[in-house]
């Protein structure tokens, strides 16, 4: 029986195999890659090793055909994809980007689009309540002069509440820790940094002025989010008008967010898994920070659960 088991195993895995077009686009999606791990700014689920995301890109750069995402976009739309072509994205605007990830980049010579939110670029807020959690969170002196329980609480809620109400009612009260962080500190690239990206390898792209759920948000909010967003970022003769939602999974946004997109002309990108097809709606992406791309490649699925209305 265990036989005949492997047997169907085997079988089923080829037929899977088999259903998966050879005309595809792969989005894959990095936050943070420092050849060292610092707990005050890195997450261990958003990280990559510096070294092992070379090796990553020089296994895509040999295997793949490596596009823009508005390349591969404009490619996928024009029903011309003959093979499985690659874009490899970065979400937030890291300070790893700025210092390790486009260095690298250039020097591998490989395009890539990086989503950004601006709101911590243009002001003095330090970043948004996870990153600052995390930054408090991670020293046992810090953690326990402005960690309350309270806060504790909240910042274990905010990632996958579905109340409205208390995500507005509370995520205020992580920020506003903001202040007290070291102010050499720096979370994110600078946004003069753009002005002198590669345009032929690199593209920016929105990830909301904020880095907030916009599922919790009212459609106003959600509008004018991005309207600042854009306003910053269009200046960037790299622009390239796609949003990337900020978390990007099925409970983060909603369907006030899928209709200002569409005011906006904005492609709209998530965070959830999945390849690209002439006719999906969106663009789904692969989160794959730390992970073996080769390995996430043999578990892809043909029967992919639609995320969208
Ligand atoms: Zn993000």
């Amino acid at each position: 029986m265990q036989i005949i088991g492997l047997t169907m195993h085997r079988l089923k895995q080829r037929i899977k195999k088999a259903l998966i077009p050879r005309n595809k686009l792969l989005v894959f999606n990095f936050h943070q890659s420092t050849p060292v791990f610092n707990s005050h700014k890195n997450d261990k689920y958003i990280w990559s090793d510096l070294e092992f995301f070379e090796s990553q890109i020089n296994y895509l750069k040999d295997n793949f055909e490596i596009l823009r995402l508005d390349q591969a976009i404009r490619e996928l739309r024009s029903g011309k994809l003959k093979r499985t072509m690659v874009s490899i994205t970065f979400d937030d605007g890291d300070i790893s980007v700025q210092d390790h990830v486009i260095p690298l980049l250039t020097k591998l010579n490989v395009p890539a689009t990086f989503f950004i939110n601006t709101s911590y670029l243009t002001t003095e807020q330090k970043g948004y309540w996870f990153n600052i959690y995390n930054y408090f969170n991670s020293d046992p002196e810090k953690r326990k002069k402005y960690l309350s329980e309270e806060t504790k609480e909240i910042a274990g809620n905010l990632r996958n509440t579905n109340d409205p109400g208390y995500y507005l009612g509370n995520y205020k009260k992580i920020e506003v820790l903001s202040e007290f962080i070291n102010k050499d500190t720096d979370f994110y690239l600078r946004l003069e940094f753009l002005k002198i990206l590669n345009h032929e390898l690199f593209t920016i792209g929105l990830h909301g002025h904020e880095h907030q759920r916009f599922s919790m948000m009212t459609k106003s909010w959600q509008k004018n989010d991005l309207l600042s967003n854009i306003e910053i970022l269009s200046k960037f003769n790299i622009y390239t008008p796609i949003f990337a939602i900020p978390f990007g999974k099925p409970h983060d946004w909603n369907n006030d967010t899928l209709e200002v997109c569409k005011d906006l002309g904005l492609e709209v990108a998530f965070a959830n898994g999945g390849y690209n097809v002439k006719n999906n709606f969106g663009i789904l992406r692969i989160p794959v920070d730390g992970l073996d791309i080769s390995r996430v490649l043999s578990s892809l699925h043909p029967f992919l659960k639609r995320y969208y209305y």
